[in-house]
């Protein structure tokens, strides 16, 4: 096994799975992966882990972000502040931030309307906000090194190569150090992470795809992995039974997309959501989901779908 030490630590974020991780990998220039949860408690949280192993935040010379979501870049604009450390990411994700809100609204009411949301300008509202929130924690100018898929960088004096592993967010990245794995929101093991790919913004028919593209990249790795780090979970060793639990996974949500479908008869993406789904206002995050789902059965020609002005219905083949 590779013979860094890697030190995690773990930070609270107001929702499930109500804990994440970084970890900073202990060589002559101290490597941060991912950068914890957002806000001054994700500060005081970073500064109190990093001194139980006798670091502060100015000591940070490397940061390397799986993907741009708050509780993983929560607190890259702070360790910038300090330590202006060299921040890596995978190509992709600065465009992705400094994304315009306008355009990104137009896609989002667009597709939100399709997929037949009753009301699409709270899916504008939330996806804005989001890309404000996760802009607030890493500026996309911040961000100084993008890595091509597969692509290896030397930081701190060790090899990383970035994985790039979509379907949770469409431009991350897990790092591969010799046999051990630094996940984000990829192979996690309590649970598979939710399809959120780019929500409903364009490529939002990719999710399905693109998770089962991540997996792929990962297979390609697995068999040379000793330990995983996740960005949610406990460290794990068997990548290989997770990619698996994942696949299957994904598959099981497709097949209750068709399923329900089918008792529906002809349906949005929306209704089919709502119908699968329990409470579905505390997991909006789920249509996205549906919406993966239902373009992967119609690509594979199980079920039809045509336009009702501009709202897409689904109907059984
Ligand atoms: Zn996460």
């Amino acid at each position: 096994m590779s013979s860094v030490s890697v030190h995690r630590i773990e930070f609270d974020i107001p929702w499930p799975p109500d804990t994440a991780y970084a970890y900073l990998v202990d060589v002559n220039e101290p490597v941060l992966v991912d950068a914890g949860g957002p806000g001054e408690s994700g500060t005081e949280t970073l500064r109190d882990g990093l001194a139980e192993i006798g670091y502060e935040l100015a000591d940070i010379e490397h940061l390397l972000i799986t993907h741009p979501h708050t509780d993983h870049g929560g607190q890259a604009a702070t360790i910038v502040e300090a330590a202006d450390p060299t921040v890596y990411a995978l190509e992709g994700v600065r465009e992705r931030l400094a994304r315009d809100a306008d355009d990104l609204a137009a896609a989002i009411r667009a597709n939100a309307t399709e997929v037949g949301v009753p009301d699409p300008e709270a899916e504008v509202d939330r996806a804005v906000d989001s890309l404000r929130r996760n802009r607030d924690c890493l500026p996309p100018e911040h961000i100084d090194v993008e890595l091509a898929p597969g692509e290896a960088v030397e930081a701190g004096g060790i090899a990383f190569e970035a994985v790039h592993v979509p379907g949770h967010q469409e431009n991350q990245a897990a790092f591969r150090h010799g046999d051990l794995l630094f996940a984000g929101d990829t192979a996690v093991e309590p649970f598979r992470p939710a399809a959120l790919h780019v929500g409903l913004d364009h490529g939002c028919y990719e999710a399905i795809y693109a998770f089962h593209r991540g997996l792929d990249a990962l297979e390609t790795v697995a068999s040379d992995i000793d330990r995983v780090y996740p960005g949610h979970g406990p460290v794990f060793d068997d990548l290989q039974a997770v990619i698996e639990r994942d696949r299957a996974s994904l598959e099981a949500l497709v097949e209750d997309c068709r399923t329900t479908l089918s008792d529906l008869g002809a349906a949005t993406a929306y209704e089919v959501t709502d119908a699968r789904i329990e409470n579905l206002e505390k997991r909006p995050y789920t249509i996205f989901e549906s919406v993966g789902a239902l373009a992967r059965l119609e690509r594979q020609g199980v079920i039809d779908s045509s336009m009702d002005g501009d709202v897409r219905r689904y109907h059984p083949s």
